[in-house]
């Protein structure tokens, strides 16, 4: 049998994204305890204690389907947000929502744009459509929207904006996206992917989605897994329009989200406390590992999300190599196109003073 002609050609183009290694497999590889992970931009306090104390009462229910309609964390999501839970589409994880986007709007005649040392997980699902991917260089590590805009085809139907975005950490500042909107035509829809938004806009964290209003084109993502600290359980939301909701509620699976995540997430809305409680952490802790950078002659990317990418002057798979066998898990950025650079997660203070220290043995 050939298998190669039998797979999608999108398929077959594809290489598996590549997670962050765990700290287990790390452990037993070589023989240590206590290494630490930095590699895949967790909240590294954990969950909000009220998700934990209430999860119990859930557990019990499991012999149950999930609520397939998600309603109680739509509702949520909607009151917490000034929205209407008829705009709110549930995922497991936002990259559920990122793959139901493309599936609904691209196929093998269509393109879509995305922006160099942009998220893995965009060509990925563009790719695996059969769709062509047009990538755009950046521009000082951050998205040329000009160029972007420059890069639409009579085909494409689909644009990506991750802001922040990971790996870069770099944003795009609110009147240049609403710039950038105005000049997209409107039968191309956009995904601004906001997976970082909690720390990119601390004091307007709240702010609503008005925006939708004005462009019926877009949608735009949040994730539970970073600052919200559940990335164990996936879960993730968009918020658009509610005739593109619907779509996306066509391809989504029934249960694509369980009933742990749905609760934990309706859970973790509520607690405002922890929240800036976690948000507070991480802008000091980046500024340690700033000044930790800076002081071992490290040149890094300003970040407005909960990592640091920077630059080790040379390719970056040695001192990756070597930071692993000190117990120190972190990202190499070469399927980024950043072979030089190395990804770190902003960690707990004991965790950020370790990996400075481990770092200078590199
Ligand atoms: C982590 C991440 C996501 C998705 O995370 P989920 O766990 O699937 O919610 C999406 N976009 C970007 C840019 C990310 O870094």
């Amino acid at each position: 049998m050939d298998l190669k002609k039998l797979v999608n050609k999108g398929v077959d183009s594809l290489s598996p994204y590549e997670p962050g290694k765990p700290i287990e497999d790390l452990e037993r590889e070589i023989g240590i305890k206590n290494a630490i992970k930095l590699a895949s931009n967790e909240n590294p306090i954990g969950p909000s204690p009220k998700v934990l104390q209430s999860i119990d009462a859930i557990l019990k229910e499991t012999h149950r389907y999930p609520d397939g309609n998600a309603t109680r964390l739509k509702d949520s999501i909607a009151k917490k947000f000034n929205t209407s839970p008829n705009q709110v589409t549930i995922g497991n994880g936002s990259n559920d929502i990122i793959e139901f986007i493309a599936r609904s709007f691209l196929g093998p005649d269509d393109s879509a744009i995305y922006s160099e040392h942009a998220f893995a997980v965009y060509p990925l699902v563009v790719k695996a459509v059969g769709a062509k991917g047009i990538e755009v260089p950046a521009k000082d590590f951050s998205h040329d929207l000009e160029a972007m805009l420059r890069a639409i085809e009579k085909n494409t139907k689909l644009i990506f904006i991750a802001n922040p975005n990971n790996p870069t950490g770099s944003f795009v500042e609110f009147d240049e996206l609403l710039d950038f909107l105005e000049k997209v035509p409107e039968d191309i829809i956009v995904l601004l992917d906001q997976a970082y938004f909690d720390y990119s806009s601390f004091e307007t964290r709240d702010a609503n989605f008005d925006i939708l209003k004005k462009f019926p084109n877009l949608v735009m993502s949040r994730s539970f897994s970073k600052a919200y600290g559940l990335a164990g359980f996936r879960v993730g939301f968009s918020v658009s329009s509610e005739d593109i909701a619907n779509y996306l509620n066509r391809v989504r699976q029934p249960f694509n989200a369980n009933s742990l995540a749905l609760y934990a997430a309706e859970k973790a809305l509520e607690d405002d406390e922890y929240m800036n409680e976690c948000l507070q952490l991480n802008s000091e802790q980046k500024r340690v590992l700033y000044e930790g950078l800076n002081s071992q002659g490290y040149e890094y990317l300003p970040s407005r999300a909960n990592f640091i990418s920077f630059d080790c002057k040379k390719d970056s798979n040695d001192a990756f190599n070597k930071l692993l066998h000190e117990g120190v898990i972190v990202r190499s950025l070469g399927v980024y196109k950043m072979p030089n650079f190395l990804r770190v997660s902003i960690g707990l203070p004991e965790e950020n003073l370790l990996f400075l220290e481990k770092l200078k043995l590199t």
